[in-house]
């Protein structure tokens, strides 16, 4: 067992019932121990000077066959140095595995398991009560004094409190003496309680945050360990028990207590995060979407709800039975006329690669339902779901979360949609009043047909994708596009992310929230996603954190 330094003192443990006669052997004993220690601090040099094991016998302080004090005393004694040899022992075992080091923290935690608790003693030369334990795995010779503190089984120092309660229940006064009854073990575990309440206060989320951060930046071995129960305990009842403070000490208790509170803070975090990215991705089972904060404390995004398509809003209607496909033997550009865009006005959005070859402001139409291609038809991309793997990550420049490709992705390639709750451009207005600045960023006017008034509107501020997360730039590498499937409503096209040109693994994944997906002929070319806020005053305006050359320093 290792030996705290906090209660370095305890390395004895003598009955309360002692004569004085008795009490000067001990005291003899402990003394001569005090010199050891003085006069020696190499340890080593010690253990091979001197036997530290003297005697060899089982420990057993209670002789059921005692009848008188002097007995049960004299026999108390021999045991007292059994005892105190076998703490030194495993003291200076300890000491030597910690070489020199004699930082608290430095100490490493052993897996030593109480098995039973045998007995229990009044130490008065330590001024506390000590527990005989029996180890799990371990013989009785390895038996150790411990006191309450080391030991972290609450439930079997009840149990034994209760059992020392019941025996010491008509026993003779010489018997009670044998059988000391430790104080309530509930009561100490309230009184350590009471202390860190009292002198402790819970870390704010601001500290911890603070703390985190300024650990992240250290390397794995130079961030704060989490010491042993035991010792915090340990240290904690030695301040409660003193009447002298020590302002030292309890500054490092507080320490502990934050360091103890962040791990738990971030052991939950790191779960809670994992348990959202099985989430999503059972939702939006195309290429995996990971989850990462290492900047911050901040946990999974719950407060909008993970969709995979459009979600109509109350009275709305998603069209999903195209009036219209094509024929074609083979879509392709070839066919570039009577196929779906053609049909509809507009070039072949695709290349034999599934990469876009129009230019942004023509919308897209693929191929649907009612088309005589099968699935394997080129000009069906944005259906087949997203193709690169994603990540979601917390920014550590201020920006929240953000999105980064987890592969490269080349030039033209559909990346995501950008899904939310349709909504009508009334209840958008509504909406964009209630909204701060963040909220009404979400809002991403439908308005396809410019010049004209957009009936509908896209919001993922409580429902959407993992395109929610995607930060805006003024030199984005994605482009949005105006996508019509098996909805052919002109006024309600999905909208899909494509990459704007080669977007590296690892690179931030963006798009200009300003930019239009309207109609390049019309004249009008800034509008979604805010007509909604263009009358917004300029304090009110979000400023634009993107870094780009070019950047408009406004978000809108
Ligand atoms: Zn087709
Ligand atoms: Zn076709
Ligand atoms: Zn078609
Ligand atoms: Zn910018």
């Amino acid at each position: 067992m290792e030996s705290p330094i906090v209660i370095s003192s305890s390395n004895s443990s003598e009955r309360d019932s002692s004569p004085e006669s008795d009490q000067e052997g001990v005291n003899n004993n402990k003394r001569k121990r005090l010199e050891d220690e003085e006069g020696d601090l190499n340890v080593s040099k010690r253990r091979s000077e001197e036997p530290l094991v003297r005697v060899k016998q089982k420990i057993m302080f209670v002789d059921e066959t005692a009848t008188d004090d002097s007995d049960l005393k004299s026999k108390s004694c021999e045991d007292v140095e059994v005892i105190k040899e076998n703490k030194d022992k495993t003291k200076d075992e300890d000491n030597n595995k910690a070489g020199t080091k004699d930082d608290e923290s430095e100490e490493e935690e052993e897996a030593w398991e109480v098995e039973e608790i045998i007995d229990y003693q009044y130490c008065r030369e330590s001024e506390e009560g000590l527990y005989q334990v029996k180890w799990i795995n371990w013989g009785q010779e390895h038996n150790t004094w411990e006191p309450e503190a080391h030991l972290e089984c609450k439930d079997m120092l009840v149990e034994f409190y209760k059992m020392r309660l019941k025996e010491r229940e008509g026993a003779t006064p010489a018997e009670k003496r044998a059988l000391e009854l430790p104080p309530d073990p509930r009561e100490s575990f309230q009184i350590r309680q009471d202390f860190i309440r009292e002198h402790c206060p819970p870390p704010s989320k601001k500290e911890l945050q603070a703390m985190f951060i300024k650990e992240q930046k250290l390397a794995i071995h130079k961030r704060a360990k989490v010491i042993p129960e035991k010792m915090m305990n340990a240290a904690v009842d030695q301040l409660a028990k003193s009447s002298k403070p020590n302002d030292k000490k309890l500054a490092w208790i507080r320490e502990q207590l934050k360091i103890r509170e962040l791990h738990r803070v971030r052991g939950q975090q790191i779960e809670d995060l994992k348990k959202y990215e099985k989430e999503i991705n059972e939702i939006d089972p195309h290429a995996f979407v990971s989850i990462l904060n290492d900047a911050d404390l901040e946990g999974p995004p719950r407060q909008m709800q993970y969709i995979n398509a459009y979600k109509a809003s109350d009275g709305i209607n998603i069209p999903d039975d195209p009036f219209i496909g094509c024929e074609c033997e083979n879509c392709e550009l070839k066919c570039e006329k009577t196929c779906c865009g053609g049909v509809a006005g507009f070039q072949f959005a695709y290349t034999k690669h599934s990469k876009l070859r129009i230019d942004v402001g023509q919308p897209i139409y693929e191929c649907n339902k009612r088309c005589a291609c099968g699935p394997e038809c080129t000009n069906r991309v944005v259906q087949k779901g997203r193709k690169h793997k994603l990540q979601i990550y917390r920014t550590d420049n201020g920006c929240g979360w953000g999105v980064r490709a987890m592969e490269n992705i080349r030039a033209g390639s559909f990346v995501v949609e950008y899904v939310g709750e349709v909504i009508t451009s009334d209840e958008a207005e509504e909406r964009g009043k209630k909204y701060d600045a963040e909220g009404r960023t979400y809002l991403f006017d439908l308005d396809f047909n410019l010049g004209d008034e957009n009936l509908y509107t896209v919001d993922a501020a409580f429902y959407g994708n993992c395109s929610h997360f995607i930060n805006h730039s003024c030199d984005p590498n994605l482009n949005i596009f105006n996508v019509y499937i098996n909805n052919l409503d002109p006024n309600m096209p999905q909208l899909c992310l494509f990459a704007r040109r080669e977007i590296k693994r690892g690179e931030q994944i963006s798009f200009d929230y300003c930019q239009s997906t309207g109609n390049v002929n019309s004249q009008d070319l800034i509008a979604s996603p805010l007509k909604k806020v263009k009358d917004t005053e300029e304090k009110e305006r979000p400023e634009c954190r993107c870094g780009s050359a070019n950047c408009r320093k406004v978000l809108f």
